[in-house]
């Protein structure tokens, strides 16, 4: 008899990732070959392969491309010395900072301009909180968990505003929010969430496939946060957990005894990569294929516009629908307006 897969939804790709890779093709269609993007344009190395074979070249810095090429910034978002760099270099500058990840990049900007100090909770290393940091005071903390908390040298009576990485974990963000509100009573937290819908609703989908499953594959490459993420919420659940870049990295053995498998992928995983795996599951392991189903997203963002004055791109309204489980189901946000301070088109 056949092994059992149950297959999360939602999974994959989100709408801000989608963006991104969008603004890059059309870029290449619009401007020509080659454009450039600074960085990984989303944390994943089949993405950034097909998109390199259409004409992008990926870059660490800007500081070395030709007046007036085309660069676009990636979705986890950049600070403000970026914008200026680039509008120093004349650079034809196509913006797919996520929305979501450009209104904490708001949110920090305004605790900076009120004189407030704010406590980022997430990772100091990745891409996304040390854009965010660009907008945030000097003396801005990151605290990646309750232990950071503890050694947190702020004065007592203290009353910090907290921001968080939209991609991180949403249990234990919680519990390192409540571990900050216990040691800074007055500390202001986010009036909505800053983890980002599509995180939520992936980690919802992880822990539906964790009541059964006895073993979760989770696709998605090393240096995905939110893949990352599912993988430890699976593994918080009780279940054995693998986080794969693809097929090659599955190992046969992790098989061996199993009758139930749990398939999900990172925000940044193409779909063929999972496809290719239930192929594998399929004909291998004579496997048949459920989909678990939290909810439906239906998220979309509008395109980026070129960017070319020296303003800030910020959404005009961010909105969270949750669905019946709770789980932000839909989040609209309008066209980017312009502000002072950063770039614009
Ligand atoms: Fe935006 Fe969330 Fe997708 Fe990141 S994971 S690009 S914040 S929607």
């Amino acid at each position: 008899m056949g092994i059992k897969v149950f297959i999360a939804q939602p999974r994959g790709f989100c709408a801000g990732v989608t963006r991104a890779i969008d603004a890059v093709t059309a870029s290449i269609e619009k401007f020509g070959a080659p454009v450039y993007v600074r960085k990984q344009l989303v944390h994943n190395n089949s993405v950034i392969d097909a998109l390199s074979a259409s004409g992008a070249i990926f870059v660490d810095e800007i500081d070395h491309l030709p007046e007036g090429a085309t660069v676009i910034l990636s979705a986890h978002g950049v600070g403000p010395e970026v914008y200026e760099n680039a509008r120093r270099r004349r650079l034809n500058v196509i913006d797919a900072t996520c929305p979501l990840v450009t209104k904490v990049h708001i949110e920090a900007a305004r605790y900076a301009r009120e004189g407030r100090p704010i406590v980022i909770v997430g990772h100091r290393e990745h891409e996304e909180v040390i854009g965010t940091l660009g907008y945030a005071s000097a003396d801005t903390s990151v605290v990646a968990d309750i232990a950071a908390v503890e050694q947190l040298e702020l004065p007592a009576g203290a009353a910090p505003a907290v921001i968080t990485q939209t991609t991180l974990a949403v249990d234990d963000t919680r519990d390192t929010i409540e571990a900050l509100r216990r040691r800074f009573p007055a500390v202001i937290t986010p009036a909505h969430d800053d983890i980002c819908y599509a995180t939520q609703n992936r980690q919802a989908a992880v822990r539906e496939l964790a009541r059964s499953a006895e073993l979760i594959l989770v696709i998605g490459a090393a240096n995905s946060s939110n893949s990352n993420r599912l993988r430890e919420v699976a593994q918080a659940a009780g279940v054995r957990a693998y986080l794969i870049a693809d097929l090659s990295e599955l190992q046969t053995e992790w098989l061996d005894g199993v009758g139930i498998v749990g398939v999900t992928a990172g925000a940044s995983t193409p779909e063929h990569l999972v496809a290719e795996v239930v192929s594998y599951l399929r004909s291998h392991h004579d496997a048949s294929v459920e989909a678990i189903e939290v909810t439906r997203e239906n998220v979309t963002f509008s395109p980026p516009a070129p960017v070319t004055r020296f303003k800030r791109s910020r959404p005009t309204k961010a909105v969270a629908k949750q669905s019946a489980s709770g789980v932000p189901a839909e989040v609209t946000v309008n066209a980017a307006v312009a502000e002072e301070g950063v770039l614009d088109g």
